[in-house]
C-alpha cells in the first residue's frame, strides 16, 4: 500500500467505477471505512457483504463522468444508490438520516484512504452462507480456488427429531 506521500495529490485520494468512466474522489482521511451486512445491502449489490468508506459529503466529488451517474431511491428506507450506467459498479450510497456523509464502496480505491474497515454494521444480518474465515486448503487442479471443507454434522438431535 503507498503512503500518503506517494499519492499523486496528498490532501486527495482518487477512485473510479469499474469501467474508468466515472471519477471521483475523497479529502485524505476518510470519515471511516466499515463491512455492511445488512440484509437491505445484500439483497441490491448481490454479496454477503459490502466493505465501504464513510466520507464527509463536502470532502468527497466526482471529477469525471458525472453524466454516468445514475440513482436508484428508496424513499421507504431514505435511502440514494448512485451506480454507473455503463458498467453497474456501485459508486455512492446515501442515507438521508446522514446527510452529511456519503458512503463509497472500498474496492473503487487503488490507493489508502486513511481508514481500516474495523467497523461491522449490522453483523446480525449476515446470511449463514457468508464467510467468516473458516479453515480453507487448496482444490486439487484448480490453483485459484481455495476449498472449505463442509462442516460436521452436530451428534446434538435437533427439534425436528424430537418431534
Ligand atoms: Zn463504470
Amino acid at each position: 500500500m503507498p503512503s500518503k506521500t506517494f499519492l499523486s495529490h496528498p490532501e486527495w485520494v482518487q477512485g473510479q467505477c469499474g469501467c474508468g468512466i466515472i471519477k471521483f474522489e475523497i479529502k485524505y482521511p476518510a470519515r471511516w471505512a466499515y463491512h455492511d451486512h445488512s440484509a437491505a445491502t445484500r439483497t441490491l449489490m448481490g454479496a454477503a457483504a459490502m466493505t465501504y468508506v464513510g466520507s464527509w459529503r463536502k470532502r468527497f466529488r466526482i471529477v469525471e463522468g458525472k453524466e454516468a451517474l445514475s440513482d436508484y431511491r428508496d424513499d421507504e428506507k431514505g435511502i440514494t444508490r448512485r451506480f454507473c450506467i455503463e458498467c453497474g459498479s456501485p459508486v455512492a450510497y446515501e442515507r438521508d438520516a446522514s446527510p452529511h456523509m456519503v458512503n463509497i464502496p472500498r474496492g473503487l480505491f487503488q490507493e489508502g484512504v486513511g481508514r481500516e474497515p474495523r467497523y461491522h454494521v449490522r453483523r446480525g444480518e449476515g446470511p449463514d452462507w457468508a464467510y467468516t474465515g473458516e479453515k480453507i486448503g487448496p482444490l486439487k487442479g484448480y490453483p485459484s480456488v481455495l476449498y472449505e471443507r463442509p462442516r460436521k454434522k452436530s451428534k446434538k438431535p435437533s427439534e425436528d427429531d424430537m418431534f
